[in-house]
């Protein structure tokens, strides 16, 4: 492969060249209709200073290294300098927002730069977040601070080395603005400091991109949306008719069920599925007020604005995702007008989504197959017993591997065989009562058991769950030291994490003080337990 400049990336942008363009391109906020997109261009900024860079990002948009740490990528990737090609736009779209239909939302501070096709033909959309106000900036001001710029970056590696569809980080650049915000809407703003993610997907359309097209009576322009999504997004599928649409939604929603189940697999909490925050790839989007179980405790959200009614906690996130689906279905309706193919789609996703859990749920313990009769009680005795107390999840499933299940009979072993390794698991061990720890030793015995039906060794097992029971994840803790730091000046922790994200899976013994519960300063501390919207 021979690797491209910044001046050599080659631009197609189909978005913009296929899909109506908001006539007006003064930058001021207004309803925008009958369109897409509208032209606009990143607000320039005073001193960007490049903190971080992924590699694995820009190598596949044909970047070398070098490429990233010249001066002119810091310009590029601040919004300060376009490339030629580059067609800057921010994008219409509308969504329900906690269960209300909001109306037009937009890029309000999500500028895109363009598509560049890589050179194995591959396009890949690059979009600045924080780059100032469009169109769709409603009254704020379309800039984002570190914190929360530190969090988006951080998190999207994560998800993808944990082998999570995402969208991707290139570059975390800080902009030399300050930025006012009211951390916890209290009356308290502060000035922090401004950055930019420049975020990198295949496609970075939402539902509510066509959402906002049939809320307006405006057929023609979904259809428009829809053809194009069909013909650059999935292809695969043909060309465009009310079947390939059919398809379409059936294709969304089993990528959605199967990105819920990567979710609970690794604990991971979006905080704000609006349907806006929905992509039609299956992808995370929209790094926000997300967060990471700690303990394990499926009712957690780290959203405050939602402590209230937990729509967006853990074991709601695939019932949620259903109803943003039901959303999606009457939004193409229009274009297909027929309910029945459209509801059995809808049913389909329930069993597609039980399936994939389960399937999701035996691997987690190292099983060849989910086999409903002993399984269906197995998995719900094990959720059950890891609330008994507060039992930290991402240790729980790591230790459960070191659990012996090649020992002779059950009566050479002591309570401290059965317990020893998942001790580890528990934040305050001497809330176990006697009864809890039967119960633990009863379910680690019927474990046991259905490994040994299984007849796979200790070996097998330990290799199989510690390929998709992550040892690294990026617990909110870690998020907000780093955080710390660079809000300092220091961004070591930053590119630390980055590194030890890489690799979740591993046990990168010289990492281990990240191998850990989460501390017991962060139980209550912002950033670090519950996170507001505020960004
Ligand atoms: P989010 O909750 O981040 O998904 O954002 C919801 C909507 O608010 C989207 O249309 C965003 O573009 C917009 N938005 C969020 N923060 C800002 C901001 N600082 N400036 C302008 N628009 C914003
Ligand atoms: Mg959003």
């Amino acid at each position: 492969m021979t690797y491209q400049t910044l001046d050599t990336l080659r631009f197609d942008n189909r978005f913009i060249l296929d899909l109506p363009a908001d006539p007006e391109t003064e930058n001021y906020c207004r309803q925008v209709r009958r369109a897409c997109y509208s032209h606009v261009k990143p607000t320039k900024v005073s001193q960007p200073q490049l903190i971080a860079y992924t590699r694995e990002v820009a190598d596949i948009l044909n970047l070398t290294s070098e490429e990233c740490e010249l001066p002119d990528f810091v310009q590029v990737f601040s919004g300060n300098r376009l490339l030629e090609g580059m067609t800057p736009y921010a994008t219409c779209y509308g969504g329900h927002q906690f269960g209300h239909w909001a109306g037009q939302l937009g890029d309000g501070r999500a500028i895109n730069l363009g598509e560049v096709i890589n050179q194995q033909g591959k396009r890949w959309a690059l979009q600045l977040k924080g780059a100032g106000q469009t169109p769709y900036s409603r009254r704020a001001d379309g800039l984002a601070v570190l914190r929360s710029s530190v969090r988006e970056f951080l998190c999207s590696e994560a998800m993808y080395h944990l082998g999570i569809p995402t969208t991707r980080a290139l570059s975390l650049i800080l902009t030399g603005e300050k930025v006012v915000r009211d951390m916890f809407y209290d009356g308290n703003p502060k000035l922090e400091l401004g950055a930019i993610v420049c975020r990198v997907a295949p496609s970075f359309t939402r539902f509510g991109s066509f959402q906002i097209f049939t809320a307006r009576g405006e057929t023609d322009v979904l259809q428009q949306l829809m053809d194009y999504t069909i013909r650059t997004d999935f292809s695969h599928l043909g060309e465009p008719s009310p079947e390939v649409y059919l398809a379409w939604f059936q294709e969304v929603c089993q990528r959605t069920a199967e990105l819920i189940v990567h979710w609970t697999r690794v604990g991971f909490v979006h905080g704000v599925m609006n349907t806006d925050n929905m992509s039609i790839l299956g992808l995370t989007i929209d790094y926000g007020p997300y967060g990471w179980l700690d303990d394990y405790a499926p009712n957690w959200t780290p959203n405050t604005t939602d402590a209230e009614g937990r729509r967006y906690c853990f074991d709601k996130q695939s019932h949620i995702a259903h109803w943003n689906l039901v959303q999606l279905a009457q939004t193409v309706y229009p274009l297909i007008k027929q309910t029945e193919p459209l509801q059995s789609i809808l049913d389909s996703y329930a069993k597609e989504f039980e399936c994939g859990w389960r399937k999701m749920m035996v691997q987690k313990l190292g099983l060849n197959t989910f086999k409903p009769a002993t399984d269906e009680a197995l998995v719900t005795e094990l959720l059950a017993i890891l609330q008994l107390v507060e039992t930290d999840m991402t240790i729980f499933y790591r230790r459960l591997a070191l659990i012996d299940a090649e020992v002779g009979s059950f009566s050479d072993m002591n309570e401290a065989t059965f317990m020893e390794p998942i001790m580890d698991a528990y934040y305050q061990p001497e809330q176990l009562t006697s009864n809890d720890v039967m119960r633990i030793e009863n379910w680690i015995c019927s474990y046991i058991e259905r490994v040994r039906q299984d007849g796979i060794s200790n070996e097998t097992r330990r290799m199989r769950m510690n390929s998709v029971n992550p040892n690294y994840v990026l617990r909110n803790y870690m998020a907000q030291l780093a955080i710390d730091k660079a809000e300092q000046g220091d961004n070591s922790m930053i590119n630390e994490l980055l590194e030890l994200l890489r690799y979740p899976y591993d046990e990168q013994l010289e990492k281990r003080e990240y191998a850990v519960k989460r501390p017991e300063w962060a139980r209550h501390r912002a950033g670090c337990s519950m996170l507001s919207c505020s960004s």
